[in-house]
């Protein structure tokens, strides 16, 4: 199909199944309990998502190309390195980077990026990275041990709570070297005031970082010019959260940051002479590429980021807006079931499509089991790397936290807190909302069909007499087809 002629012809406001076609597994089959194959509903797109065709189908024309950038004289070479700095670029526009002042490091994820911009600020014990509890861990560990650490905590309906980092920012003043948020929470779905929150950093003279990782797939993110007030300094993200999931990630902030920054790695790449006793440092972006990158995944990222700008962001937006409206609205419908952070269907402008619920008396992993054993829909259960916010909004006190970490330390797993996460992605529709709904309905009543168990060691949980069998699915040695 002409992809791009598509995505433009598509009537705004009528997209529900129009994107289907543009995501590969948008729509195959799997097997449930009962022996029916169903068609998957696939809702852990806040984990990652399903690839984008056009990236699939560009990535196998590409591939014979392949060859190592940068210094190699041959035809391949000399187009790769071309395509990788064009790729930059692509990816540098699409947050609105600064062409001369920003530059692009492209990294393995998310958490490559945030961990190499602690490691390479230089922090002491005494400066303060001012963060919230809303985190990924990702936006959290890699600061802890280079400088004191401080949370913004959450109002009662899990939103950022504002005034508390006023409160911060007034308490530790100059100290605050560096503002490190969230762009969008993968818990909530809260889309943070990043603009807001940098002007105020600012005028501490701290630097801002955005992990991107949620907000980048669904909403347009415009670093701002240098001079703007809410400039974001750094922004974070990781492309399979893009429909690209061939291991890149890429960080895009200020070049003058890293000018006097030791390598993150050290290796090939990053210098322009060594000799026994000294080495001059490239300087950046070289100078934090160590080793041979990941080549064809800045293609495939650069790819999904030309989709993205195709279908145009605001319109990604809308179609997620309308399927999480109805997905809140039958979610509080719902005995027994509740939702952390906001939940109102009418209130949207600030939120995207993920949902993180609890099913009154029932174990999160159970909920996510029957949801995928019965009806064939993909979620996620547990803490979703983001365990001090989980446990405020379980009410997990320090006894009971004592008491599963020391079951957890003799290898039970079985009741870490945790709830069950539903996230809408590009390729998601209407029915899927609808099946997804009706499947929780049933089981929030306490009906299913099978009988589950619940593992020691991982705390999931299997019915009786049942398990996936994956040998009919492509990589398996026997006959294709999944
Ligand atoms: N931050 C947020 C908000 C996330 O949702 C994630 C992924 N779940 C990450 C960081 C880490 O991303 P990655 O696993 O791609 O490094």
């Amino acid at each position: 199909m002409d992809t791009e002629k598509d995505a433009r012809q598509a009537p705004s406001g009528k997209s529900e199944t129009f994107f289907i076609p543009e995501v590969l597994g948008a729509d195959h089959r799997v097997p449930t309990l009962s022996g029916e194959w169903v068609r998957q509903i696939f809702m852990d797109n806040a984990a990652s998502t399903k690839p984008f065709r056009a990236v699939s189908t560009f990535l196998r024309d590409m591939e014979g190309y392949y060859s190592n950038i940068h210094r190699g004289t041959g035809f391949d070479s000399l187009l790769c390195t071309e395509r990788y700095e064009e790729a930059r670029e692509i990816v540098s526009r699409f947050v609105g980077g600064d062409p001369e002042r920003d530059i692009v490091i492209p990294v393995r994820n998310t958490t490559e990026g945030l961990n190499l911009l602690a490691m390479t600020f230089a922090l002491s014990p005494d400066d303060v990275v001012l963060t919230t509890i809303l985190e990924h861990h990702s936006n959290d560990l890699p600061w802890r041990g280079k400088a004191h650490v401080a949370y913004v905590g959450r109002l009662p309906d899990g939103r950022l709570d504002m005034q508390g980092f006023e409160r911060s920012l007034a308490e530790f003043g100059s100290r605050i070297r560096v503002v490190a948020v969230t762009g969008a929470s993968n818990v909530t779905g809260e889309v943070l005031p990043i603009h807001e929150i940098a002007s105020r950093a600012h005028q501490h003279d701290a630097r801002v970082v955005i992990d991107a990782a949620q907000l980048a797939p669904h909403r347009r993110i415009d670093m701002r010019p240098h001079d703007d007030p809410g400039h974001l300094d750094f922004v974070v993200f990781s492309a399979h959260k893009m429909n690209s999931p061939y291991g890149e990630g890429a960080i895009v902030g200020r070049r003058d940051a890293f000018a006097g920054a030791a390598p993150y790695l050290q290796g090939g790449g990053t210098v322009y002479s060594v000799s026994l006793d000294h080495v001059i440092w490239a300087d950046p972006p070289d100078r934090q590429e160590a080793g041979t990158p990941n080549i064809l995944g800045l293609f495939a990222l650069a790819a999904a980021i030309n989709l993205y700008e195709r279908i145009g962001m605001d319109r990604v937006a809308e179609h997620e807006r309308s399927l999480t409206r109805r997905l809140l609205e039958g979610m509080r419908g719902i005995p027994g079931v509740w939702i952390m952070g906001p939940g109102d269907p009418t209130d949207l402008e600030d939120r995207l499509g993920v949902v993180t619920f609890a099913v009154d008396g029932l174990h999160h992993n159970l909920v996510a089991s029957v949801l995928s054993y019965e009806y064939g829909i993909s979620v996620r259960a547990g803490c979703f790397c983001a365990h001090p916010l989980i446990k405020s909004f379980l009410d997990v006190d320090k006894e009971r936290e004592k008491a599963f970490e020391d079951r957890i330390r003799g290898g039970d797993r079985r009741d870490i807190p945790g709830g069950v996460r539903v996230s809408i992605g590009l390729h998601n529709t209407d029915e899927d909302v609808g099946r997804f709904l009706e499947a929780l309905r049933a089981i929030a009543a306490k009906e299913w069909r099978g009988t589950y168990h619940q593992k020691f060691i991982t705390g999931e949980f299997v019915p009786e007499g049942f398990s996936f069998s994956f040998r009919a699915c492509p990589g398996f040695p026997s006959e294709p087809g999944c």
